[in-house]
């Protein structure tokens, strides 16, 4: 009986602290909501996130945190920090846009300015909620003195210029123990699913030109070279690992036909599920360029490009991101947006038979996705999970015109509530429960079984801010 009476009373007390959680995240979600809109409303591309970074910034400035902008030698990267000492939580935020998607929030293909970026990654989305989270978090920690740091990192460039791996090169990342973050989806998803490695970059050919039909002895073909590396990687596709995906473009073949091409350049990514097992793949791609040069007798150059491991899913952290979001539960569509996401559905061209937002698909599923994300790199120097919130319509998959609409829509602004509330009770959970956090570190070590993260940029490196990304 007096068993059963401190269980209730426990249960009672969790249900409490659950409830002031979420009453902080309510008390934010439109203020957030807002700064999702005005972040969509003017995509930025990455590295150039100079207005939706100020935006994020000031609303966790006015919100008791302290902000530090422009680390890690990128002016739109920041960290945003409340509390002291341990354990430190990190709330991971992306705000960068995509070239050429501009849309409106219609369920129709329409470009607010045609060729303009958009957010067609939920980006905007993505940055508002793990900052309305870090708030609510913020608040509880207060009110219930809970001992500890939240904090929030602003992580430029996701979508190729890998902002995050020049913060892991600052050194941002030492104190950390643990990193929670999500993505927008079409469903609301917690498991243990990874992404692909991958690594890529800018292969330039240099040969000699002469005339093609009166002197083609004293050519040097640029393009010869590009085309026996491109050859030997056709015949290298033979054996290779299953899982591997090669692809490129030649992105500059030569001007004319009778002239011996003196440039080509081909551009080439490579992808695995595993980051060590690229590696070896990759050494391979680059004996085949080797090749090439030495073959056509031209002198070829690579240029580093997009180079993301894997993520190494995290089971503790993963059991508590599903705890939290059993809690945080999901959402209804209105009319209207039911009546939206079945007009989304019909531009699709298949039949959609996914779960809505008000479920819930919590599992221990492995599997190596399709997509690449730095948050891989950060999962191999910290134990870090992430999850998908139905910020969405079902079927809608990320970079489509039909993603850029939902982000900037309500059923967008609603999924991501359900993120900031997932991500806030996980967050107060660890604060609550340090051991969580032990084992968090434990369940780590043993995924990484003794390997270590690699990385193709150079530590002293300067992140390509002026690049194209
Ligand atoms: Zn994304």
């Amino acid at each position: 009986m007096r068993l059963l009476f401190t269980i209730a009373v426990t249960a009672a007390a969790a249900l409490a602290a659950d409830n002031g959680v979420l009453a902080h995240v309510a008390a934010h979600a439109e203020r957030f909501g807002q700064v999702s809109r005005a972040i969509w409303e003017s995509p930025e591309l990455g590295f150039h996130e100079t207005r939706s970074s100020a935006l994020l910034e000031q609303a966790l400035r006015e919100n008791g945190f302290e902000v530090r902008a422009g680390v890690a030698g990128m002016p739109t990267a920041f960290t945003a920090s409340y509390g002291s000492g341990s354990p430190v939580i990190v709330l991971l935020g992306e705000f960068d846009a995509l070239p050429g998607l501009s849309q409106t929030d219609r369920p129709e293909k329409s470009a607010v300015t045609p060729g303009a970026p958009g957010h067609a990654c939920g980006h905007n989305l993505l940055g508002s909620a793990s900052a309305l989270a870090a708030v609510a978090i913020k608040e509880e920690m207060q009110a219930r003195g809970l001992k500890g740091t939240i904090r929030y990192y602003g992580t430029p460039a996701e979508e190729g210029g890998g902002g995050k791996i020049y913060m892991i090169h600052a050194g941002l990342f030492r104190d950390v123990d643990a990193v929670l973050t999500w993505h927008p989806g079409d469903a609301n998803k917690v498991d243990l699913s990874s992404s692909l490695a991958t690594n890529g970059g800018i292969f330039r050919f240099y040969g000699v030109a002469s005339h093609a039909a009166a002197a083609p002895e004293r050519g040097r073909s640029a393009l010869d070279g590009a085309m026996i590396m491109l050859n030997a990687i056709e015949f290298l596709r033979e054996h290779v690992p299953q899982e591997t995906r090669i692809h490129y473009v030649i992105t500059n073949g030569g001007s004319a036909a009778n002239i011996v091409p003196a440039y080509a350049e081909v551009s080439l990514m490579a992808r695995h599920p595993d980051a060590n097992e690229l590696e070896t793949i990759w050494s391979r791609i680059m004996k085949c360029a080797q090749a090439g040069a030495l073959a056509s007798e031209t002198r070829m150059e690579f240029t580093q490009g997009t180079n993301y491991a894997n993520v190494v899913p995290n089971d503790v952290l993963a059991e508590v991101l599903g705890r939290a979001m059993r809690k945080a539960g999901g959402y209804e569509y209105t009319p209207e947006e039911k009546q939206f996401a079945e007009q989304l559905e019909k531009t699709l061209g298949t039949a959609v038979k996914r779960p809505g937002p008000e479920q819930l698909d919590i599992s221990k599923a492995e599997g190596s996705g399709s997509a690449s994300t730095d948050v891989g790199d950060v999962s191999w120097v910290v134990p870090t999970a992430s999850f998908l919130a139905a910020t969405f319509a079902p079927g809608v998959g990320a970079h489509t015109w039909q993603a850029a609409a939902c982000a900037g829509s309500s059923i967008g602004r609603k999924g991501m509530v359900v993120a900031a509330r997932t991500l806030a009770l996980a967050a107060v959970d660890l604060f609550e429960n340090p051991a969580e956090v032990e084992a968090a570190k434990q369940a780590f070590q043993k995924r990484l079984a003794g390997r270590a993260w690699t990385t193709h940029i150079p530590k002293d490196a300067k992140p390509p801010i002026d690049g194209v990304h």
